[in-house]
This record gives C-alpha cells, structure tokens and sequence, in this order.
C-alpha cells in the first residue's frame, strides 16, 4: 500500500443535480481526504488541454462540450492507493456497466455524462494535479 494523491473532478452533471456533496461525503467515508478543492468554470481550452489525449476521438466535441456547460468541481484526494480505490469508488466509464454502488451507477446518466473522473495512473495524476492545483494549494 502506498500513500498516493489523485485527481477528481466532480462534472457539470453531478455538479447541476445537487451532488457536489454526497460525492465528496462518500470520498471521506471511504479514507480519502481531501487534499485541495476548488469550483470552478472550465474555459474551452482549459478543457481541450485536460483531455488532450483523447483528441483524436470521435465524441472528443461532446466531451469538451459537456465539460464546459458549467462549473465543475476539480480535488485532489489523498489516501492509501487513492489512484485505484478513486477508480472503483467511481466504477465503469459507462454506468450501465458500473458496479451497484458506485458514484456512476447511483449518479451518472450516461457514458458521456458520468459524474465524475479520476486520474487513471501514477503519472496521470502527476500531470492532472499539476494541471489545477500549485503545491502550496494542498495540504
Ligand atoms: P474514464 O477514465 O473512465 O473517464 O474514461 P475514458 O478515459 O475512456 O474517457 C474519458 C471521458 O470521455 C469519459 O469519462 C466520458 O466523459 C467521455 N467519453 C468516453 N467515451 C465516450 C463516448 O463514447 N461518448 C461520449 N460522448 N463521451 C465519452
């Protein structure tokens, strides 16, 4: 086991339905602290460049359209293997396939708009904490 930060971001959806805390609740209830936090508007480019890897995907359009149609809010968690226990707390990318009981089977609606991300490996989140947050922000 080792102690790790990651990224999660809660999207517009989750944000527009009331989530914000229930999510973060969960995250808590589970040993994940919350190492930073901040609500936020994404900008088009802000949103182009976190997900720049999937640029060249077909639904790369939807993504950034629906990243950007309010605010969302970007965290970093903090705890034992917090990249993967992250991971199955949010379940499938497509809820239809998540797991009873996790944030995208009980929040999302559909594989575009699915609640929330979360950084996916070490150096994932190495680059997407660095993308919203300067290490003094954190603690
Ligand atoms: P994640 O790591 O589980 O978030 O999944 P991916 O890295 O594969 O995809 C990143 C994000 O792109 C997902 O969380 C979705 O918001 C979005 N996405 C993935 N597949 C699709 C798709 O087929 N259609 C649309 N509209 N969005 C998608």
């Amino acid at each position: 086991m080792s102690r790790e930060r990651t990224l999660s971001i809660i999207k517009p959806d989750a944000v527009r339905a009331g989530n914000i805390g229930n999510i973060i609740a969960r995250f808590e209830r589970e040993g994940l602290a919350i190492a930073g936090a901040r609500k936020c508007q994404l900008s088009q480019a802000e949103a182009e460049g976190f997900y720049a890897e999937h640029s060249a995907r077909g639904f790369f359009g939807e993504l950034v359209a629906f990243m950007t149609s309010g605010p969302v809010v970007v965290m970093v968690l903090e705890g034992d293997d917090a990249i993967v226990r992250n991971r199955t707390i949010m379940g499938a990318t497509n809820p239809a396939n998540a797991a009873e009981g996790t944030l995208r089977k009980l929040y999302a609606a559909s594989v575009g708009e699915n609640a929330v991300h979360g950084s996916d490996s070490p150096a994932s989140a190495a680059r997407e904490i660095a993308y919203f947050f300067r290490a003094i922000e954190l603690s």
